[in-house]
């Protein structure tokens, strides 16, 4: 492309928010074949919500919401904040262990506290057994399951649930008559990103995918399909962001998200990825 086309193109994206750190990225946007969307707070909210709370027989679910947030009380993860929302004031944890991908692990007014997903209780030899048929109708219904386990012994699950951005499943529509393949790259539990998924018509669903594994998921689609597009928010994510033939970072606008990324969003609707396709396109037909 010729200079003067890509300063033209990447000033009429600046007008629609989308600012082109590099101009090769607008040729390689129009040259990608698959765009991969992170998730959490690209394609949801980010803000999850307690929907439901149950609990393993003889333990009681106020106790265990508490020592939960107690456990969650330094996270940075939305799961945290769902969990704190929901038990009000809980006590500071004497100790904590950030499990990436999996929860946490603390300890809290003497007792060993377990929060995460099923991988989490696997890894810990938790049995999970007591509330198995409560996870399956939490995952089916698109809600993600927190597990708890006190001193070894599975206390309760609590069920989380994401809203879906308005405007994204439009904004697939579009990319996929844009003749672009549309990817989502989760770590959350396989049934919940499917049924999130489905509702917006995604065509390849990557789930369960620990946060260095998203990075793998770029190049492996990079081998299946061709150049690859990934967008997100940078939590978790700015590895792939950097990895991938465009990284678009949307929304929060994280350091470590813009500084991963090629193209960055100023808003967080996922139209804009959307319209940084259509920008590309217009610029490099005009040049052709
Ligand atoms: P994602 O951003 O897609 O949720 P993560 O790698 O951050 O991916 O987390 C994967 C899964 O691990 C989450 O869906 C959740 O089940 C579990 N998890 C991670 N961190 C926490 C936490 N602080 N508390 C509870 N669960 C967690
Ligand atoms: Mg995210």
């Amino acid at each position: 492309a010729t200079p003067v086309s890509i300063m033209v193109g990447t000033g009429r994206a600046a007008e629609l928010g989308i600012l082109f750190r590099k101009g090769e990225a607008l040729q390689r946007l129009d040259g990608a074949k698959v765009i991969a969307f992170d998730k959490t707070g690209t394609l949801t909210e980010g803000r999850p919500a307690l929907v439901r709370r149950e609990t393993a027989p003889g333990f009681d679910a106020e106790t265990v919401l508490r020592l939960a947030a107690s456990a969650e009380q330094g996270s940075e993860h939305p799961i945290a904040r769902a969990l704190e929302q929901a038990a009000g004031a809980a006590p500071a944890p004497e100790e904590v262990e950030a499990i990436p991908g999996h929860g946490l692990r603390a300890r809290v007014e003497g007792q060993s506290v377990l929060v995460g997903n099923a991988r989490l209780m696997a890894r810990e030899n938790i049995d999970v057994t007591a509330l198995s048929d409560t996870l399956h109708q939490m995952e089916r219904a698109a809600q993600t399951p927190v597990l708890v386990a006190l001193d070894g012994t599975l206390a309760g699950a609590f069920a989380v649930a994401d809203r879906i951005k308005p405007g994204a499943r439009a904004a697939v529509d579009a990319l996929k008559q844009a003749g672009l393949r549309v990817a989502m790259i989760s770590g959350d539990a396989r049934p919940v990103a499917e049924a999130i998924g489905a509702d917006l018509g995604i065509d390849q669903i990557e789930a369960e995918v620990l946060p260095e594994g998203k990075l793998d998921a770029v190049r492996a689609l990079r081998e299946r399909f061709g150049p690859v597009v990934f967008v997100g928010d940078g939590i978790n994510d700015a590895p792939a962001l950097a990895e991938a033939d465009v990284g678009l970072a949307i929304g929060t606008g994280t350091d470590v998200a813009i500084e991963s990324a090629d193209v960055v969003l100023s808003s967080g609707a996922v139209a804009g990825a959307v319209n940084a396709v259509h920008v590309s396109r217009a610029v490099m037909r005009n040049i052709r």
